[in-house]
């Protein structure tokens, strides 16, 4: 691992001409660093303006720093910004002459992996940040803020705090091993414990909605060869992505592309065509269609409204909270629409040529959205991979300890699942001593964050 004792430097904003580019350096050089280059080390959280020149006295650019001394920095150490005209070439020159000063580039990630080693965040917090980086819509940003504010943290040590109790109790009897734990004992224990269970399955329930918010809803767009499936999708994003032909089966495997509507991103996948008597190259496009509307979040079975109602509808096990019939091609229709949709099932008239009926099909789909991404208050977080993993292992420690208070407990071996919870817990956290898993955490991070 990088050593943390060296100062890193990186260009914290995207490459490429700008208006501006931040350079950001954070380690111990930091201050005497800055001094060299201005003359005299800026004063803290103040910009101020000064001639970059680089080791040869060669004038580079006119910029401002900013400095922020350890430890109320985002790193934790002495941490300087410093703001350049928005050109490669100027940004380059810069790090270039930082190097030279004694800088190593960072690497992906650092700047975060420094704050949580310095204790300016937990593990869960430096996560959010990923998250709030990468949010697209409204309610992804909000639970990376409720994240990056310590919501997750705050449930993992009420889960703690229980777990830890219950341990207190069992060890309390661990020296007399003959002895049974008093009744009053064994049933707050008990109860305690089970709590603490609860606590973590309900946590354990937002993996999917943290998925959905993190990777955007599932929205399959179903329906036979020419409904107007890759019209409908080209529509609801608002370019041309899908090819539109008049020719049936010119999607042979699925497209997908994200919109954010309303307050939601999806992810909008369209698929091949389900014909009734389809060629042998089809036929592996509808299965993989038919694996698609399994795994749905949200499903558009897409009708040609002139046209009776498609035969596979019959064979579809449709969810009213999460399919939609979108009878298109309504601009065609003289009166009623032709194909008729299932009972229980909304259903709305769009024209996926002209526009119509699509706002009506976009308000639907938040509702639908709505109900299932529904925030549930402040303290409101849904969990990402990592943390299903730590909780599950959690909740089997959990399972395991109840079941043996179930006997007669033997408090040693109740005591180290106990032990297993709380390790668990703290991973989330970041009580973790596994250098490649904070490796590969902070490795997906963009260098300079
Ligand atoms: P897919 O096979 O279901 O993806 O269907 P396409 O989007 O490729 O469309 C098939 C044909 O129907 C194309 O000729 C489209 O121009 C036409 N089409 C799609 N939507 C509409 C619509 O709302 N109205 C009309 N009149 N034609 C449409």
């Amino acid at each position: 691992m990088a050593r943390t004792t060296d100062t890193i430097a990186a260009l914290a904003t995207p490459a490429g001409t700008a208006a501006i580019a931040l350079i950001r350096i954070s380690g111990p050089d930091t201050k005497t660093l800055a001094g060299a280059v201005l003359g005299a080390p800026p004063a803290a959280r103040s910009a101020t303006r000064g001639d970059y020149a680089d080791l040869s006295g060669c004038l580079v650019d006119d910029v401002l720093f900013t400095l922020f001394a350890g430890p109320n920095s985002y790193t934790g150490e002495d941490t300087l910004e410093i703001s350049c005209h928005g050109s490669p070439f100027i940004a380059q020159r810069i790090l270039e002459d930082l190097f030279a000063r004694g800088c190593r580039p960072a690497e992906p990630g650092e700047f975060t992996r420094r704050a949580f080693l310095n204790g300016r965040m937990d593990l869960s917090q430096a996560e959010a940040v990923m998250d709030l980086i990468h949010a697209r819509s409204e309610r992804a940003l909000a639970a990376a803020h409720r994240q990056l504010r310590g919501a997750l943290g705050r449930h993992l040590r009420t889960l703690s705090d229980g777990t830890l109790d219950a341990l207190a109790r069992v060890e309390a009897y661990i020296d007399f091993p003959d002895e049974d734990l008093p009744p009053e004992d064994l049933a707050a224990l008990r109860s305690g414990l089970e709590a603490v269970r609860d606590g973590t399955r309900r946590l354990l329930a937002t993996h999917h909605y943290g998925d959905l918010l993190r990777e955007g809803a599932k929205t399959v767009i179903a329906g036979e060869p020419n409904a107007g499936k890759s019209s409908l999708l080209n529509r609801l994003l608002g370019r041309d992505r899908a090819i539109v032909s008049a020719e049936p089966g010119t999607t042979r495997d699925y497209l997908e592309d994200s919109v954010v509507i309303g307050p939601h991103c999806l992810r909008l996948i369209d698929t091949a065509g389900l014909n009734p008597a389809p060629a042998p190259l089809e036929k592996l496009g509808i299965d993989k269609s038919f694996e698609r509307i399994a795994e749905a979040d949200l499903l558009l079975v897409v009708f040609d409204a002139t046209r009776p109602t498609p035969p596979f509808v019959g064979g579809l096990d449709l969810d009213p909270a999460r399919a939609v019939i979108v009878l298109n091609k309504a601009d065609l229709l003289k009166g009623a629409a032709v194909a008729a949709p299932p009972a229980g099932i909304d259903a709305v008239e769009v024209s996926a040529l002209t526009g119509a009926g699509i706002e009506d099909l976009r308000a639907l789909l938040v509702e639908k959205a709505d109900a299932f991404q529904a925030v549930a208050g402040e303290d409101a977080v849904a969990i990402n991979a990592r943390h299903a993993h730590a909780l599950a292992q959690a909740n089997e420690c959990l399972a395991a300890a109840l079941q043996k208070l179930g006997g007669r407990p033997a408090s040693e071996l109740l005591a180290s699942d106990l032990r297993g919870a709380l390790e668990a817990f703290g991973e989330i956290a970041g009580r973790i001593d596994n250098e490649r898993v904070l490796d590969r955490l902070f490795s997906s991070f963009c260098i300079g964050k």
